[in-house]
């Protein structure tokens, strides 16, 4: 499938706020947009007012750069969180959350949702007790994620072990750092994604 293969930090220049793309850069000085905050682009310093319509755009644009997925797929979330009871939105921002390569980041085993993207992609997880290669899986309660037994032993892996160890992770996600493993209690809720997104501005960008 078709990837954005070019510089992730124009994607956050653009949207103007931290999609955190870069794992552990994100939090250091050397973030681009906190050395430059302006869009990308000639133009993108200068200062310009956007309609209504560019706004909800853009924050349909952030949230599908956030989780790394791409139109056709945001489209297709979109669409089921529409036929789903309750807030459209808050149900996109909770199948999207319910990914499986969101679930590896949120565990703390990857530094960003392109490495967890990675990692799911080359076999490294199970999902319960199975292999699983696919970052676009959406897990379920109950579900038992876990490093693959055969990666356990790797240098990578463990160092991600220490630092899932020290990680905040949401409540629904019960990790077992040592185990290299995470239990789903139960399917995350809105207000579990801390995560600055206006959900609302991109239903009523697809309801035009
Ligand atoms: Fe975005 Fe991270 Fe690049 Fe900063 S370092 S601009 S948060 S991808």
């Amino acid at each position: 499938m078709a990837r954005y293969t070019g510089p992730v930090c124009r994607l956050c220049r653009r949207e103007g706020k931290k999609l955190f793309l870069k794992g552990e850069r994100c939090l250091t000085g050397k973030c681009a947009l906190d050395r430059r905050s302006t869009a990308p682009g000639q133009h993108g310093a200068a200062n310009k007012k956007m309609r209504e319509y560019g706004i909800q755009m853009r924050e349909k644009q952030a949230t599908k750069r956030y989780y790394g997925v791409l139109e056709s797929q945001f489209v297709n979330y979109y669409e089921e969180a529409n036929r789903k009871e309750g807030m459209t939105g808050e149900n996109l921002i909770c199948l999207l959350e319910r990914r499986l390569d969101n679930v590896v980041y949120r565990m703390g085993f990857a530094s960003s949702h392109k490495e967890a993207r990675q990692l799911v992609l080359h076999g490294h997880f199970t999902v319960n007790g199975k292999k699983v290669n696919i970052p676009s899986l959406i897990i379920k309660a109950g579900d038992v994620i876990a490093v693959k037994e055969s990666s356990r032993d790797s240098s990578k892996f463990k160092a991600l072990a220490e630092s899932a160890a020290t990680a905040n992770t949401p409540k629904w996600l019960e990790v077992k750092a040592d185990a290299m493993s995470a239990t789903v209690l139960n399917l995350p809720a809105r207000e579990d994604v801390d995560f600055d997104f206006n959900e609302q501005l991109i239903v009523e960008f697809y309801s035009k």
